[in-house]
């Protein structure tokens, strides 16, 4: 890593999280120099990779980024000084970033096309569909659990294991160009941990199923709301760069469906930067995901409703989104 990035991580607030799209979120560092209340919430986000820095501050909308090949900008020195970072080391920085622009043209720098390792699912793990014709004992909770989803063996390649520590659970594999690259395992009775998943940082949910004949992708938070309407999942209430570079590599119109019950439109924020649709569909009290929907009104009423009311405008989600989330999470 270069000189840039390792002087960012080094002068990282120390109460920070990392998100399963590998964003680090702590206190943002920036909002009181923007005459905006300081941040108590966490909505600093700050992704570090081979490709350079990039910050976002959803409390007073400050962003910088860097990447090899750039200089330093003003926003970006900011930031740094913002962080705590010593002026000489600032003016160090500066010149790093000049040198690596000599080296590498920013013309010439491609972003990389992610990797993904591949990876095991647990111990034991088998296709359920093999298992039909006279399922065990422990595979019938799981069975009525998927039922119980309105989800359909032929919808996805589900696994179950009868290995200890994953008894009781839902597996899903995660793909990525028809090899294992993940999981997630669900429990489908009560106990914690809910999910046991295996993620690699940047992987987004069923890019592998996206239809060629569909003009648009629709953007979920979870899973098991991706499968329902064969849609993609980004795991997270908000979308690493890595994913949003393989979202847009789709060349589809790309429509946001968010939960609706927490309490960050922070997705909803990142949709109207990337140029994304966000849908908030019609739906009743009770519902608060798309899964929901479909088990009230099924699959082709569920899309259809997320079509209808899929709005582009930035101005008008802003809008529609004060009166969709919950008012008192707000
Ligand atoms: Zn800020």
């Amino acid at each position: 890593m270069s000189l840039i990035v390792d002087t960012v991580q080094n002068f990282l607030p120390f109460k920070r999280k990392m998100t399963p799209s590998g964003w680090l979120s702590f206190n943002a560092v920036c909002c009181h120099h923007n005459g905006t209340s300081a941040d108590t919430r966490q909505r600093g986000g700050i992704m570090l990779t081979q490709d350079g820095v990039s910050y976002h501050c959803f409390n007073c909308q400050f962003k910088a980024s860097w990447q090899p090949g750039r200089p330093l900008t003003v926003k970006f020195k900011k930031l740094l000084k913002w962080l705590g970072t010593p002026d000489d080391l600032i003016t160090k920085c500066t010149f790093e970033a000049l040198r690596l622009k000599d080296e590498i043209t920013a013309d010439s720098y491609v972003s990389p096309i992610p990797t993904f390792l591949d990876k095991a699912l647990p111990r034991g793990a088998e296709p359920i569909l093999s298992y039909l014709d006279n399922p065990p004992e422990e595979l019938i909770p799981i069975l009525e659990y998927l039922q119980s989803r309105n989800l359909y063996l032929e919808d996805y390649p589900f696994y179950w294991t009868s290995e200890e520590g994953f008894t009781n659970r839902l597996i899903i594999p995660f793909f990525y160009q028809n090899r294992i690259v993940g999981y997630t395992a669900r429990k489908i009775t009560e106990g914690k941990p809910k999910y046991i998943s295996e993620q690699q940082p940047g992987y987004v949910f069923n890019l592998d199923r996206q239809m060629q004949d569909r003009p648009f992708v629709i953007v979920c938070e979870g899973p098991v709301d991706a499968i329902g309407i064969d849609g993609i999942a980004v795991m997270s209430q908000e979308v690493g760069p890595q994913q949003r570079s393989l979202i847009d590599r789709l060349q589809k119109e790309v429509i946001v469906v968010p939960d609706r019950d927490h309490e960050g439109p922070k997705i909803v924020e990142q949709a109207i930067e990337f140029g994304w649709s966000v849908s908030f569909p019609d739906w009743p009290d009770g519902v608060k995901d798309i899964n929901d929907s479909i088990r009230q009104h099924g699959r082709l009423y569920t899309l259809y409703n997320i079509l209808a009311n899929k709005e582009k405008s930035a101005l008008k989600i802003q809008l529609l989104a004060k009166n969709w989330f919950p008012k008192d999470k707000q």
